[in-house]
């Protein structure tokens, strides 16, 4: 196992290759090894297997039987991800879907964001300290009582973002954070991610996003890594990014290009 600083990665990808039952391979030979602590984008055109990817990181397409462990593609702190631990894998990895309307499913925000901890075995105590710590991180402290069918669609991401925090991830995935939101939800989304002590993985097109918030950026497409690194290397690289069908951020341009 690839080990920094003496402790293992928080993810490492071992030649993870995946193909959905119709059998066209979708992720193809991806090997990886990204730092606890780091904060990786994952950019690429629609259909180079985002979103596939993210969902390997929390065992819901498992690539291995549970008895060939040492095989497995997915390791999160040292520990395949296979079927009989994703009990512990779903403790240390909170994933955060693109619509929040897909994660949202109770009466108010507090029993939404509780149904984590209660899940994970907290005792009414150290739920409702959860529930408030999360909404409060996310800048919502006061809308518990509220249904989140009566929240702005930012707001209701920022409910999602607290009920996967309220769980104490380690490792924190998010699908596509900054679409749909305004420029001030996407301002208070940044900030509250920055904030955060914990490892963040995020599949994006926001190029910005990832130049505001990002280390390391990993560039996917048709399945395989072409390209990973430092985000202002990557991004402002015309000839790669036009070759995956991305484009330059603006203000990483050369001003002639005006
Ligand atoms: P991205 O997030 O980069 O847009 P996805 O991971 O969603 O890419 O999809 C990658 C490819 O896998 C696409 O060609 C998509 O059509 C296909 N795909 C995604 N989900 C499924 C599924 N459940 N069954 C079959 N094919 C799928």
């Amino acid at each position: 196992m690839a080990e920094l600083n003496g402790s293992p990665p928080a993810i490492e990808l071992r030649r993870l290759t995946f193909a959905y039952p119709s059998g066209r391979k979708v992720l193809n030979d991806l090997s990886a090894t990204w730092a606890t602590g780091s904060r990786v984008a994952i950019v690429g055109p629609s259909g180079a297997g985002k979103s596939t990817l993210l969902m390997h990181l929390i065992g819901l397409l498992p690539t291995v039987p549970v008895s060939d462990g040492q095989h497995c593609a997915v390791w999160i702190d040292g520990a395949p991800v296979i079927t009989e631990r994703l009990r512990t894998v779903r403790q240390h990895v909170g994933f955060v879907f693109q619509d929040p309307d897909d994660q949202l499913f109770a009466a108010t925000v507090a029993e939404d964001v509780a149904f984590g901890p209660k899940l994970l075995g907290c005792d009414a105590t150290e739920t409702q300290s959860r529930v408030t710590d999360s909404l409060t991180a996310v800048g919502l402290p006061l809308v518990g009582n509220l249904n989140p069918g009566h929240l702005s669609y930012g707001e209701r991401k920022r409910v999602c973002l607290a009920g996967v925090l309220a769980c104490q991830p380690k490792v924190l995935v998010l699908d596509e954070p900054s679409s749909n939101l305004d420029p001030r939800a996407r301002r208070q989304l940044l900030k509250i991610l920055r904030a955060l002590p914990v490892t963040v993985i995020v599949a994006t097109h926001d190029l910005d996003l990832v130049l505001d918030l990002c280390d390391r950026v990993v560039l996917l497409d048709e399945g395989r890594i072409q390209s990973e690194g430092v985000p202002t290397q990557i991004l402002s690289d015309e000839l790669l990014m036009e070759r995956h069908g991305l484009e330059v951020p603006w203000r990483l341009r050369p001003t002639s290009t005006f």
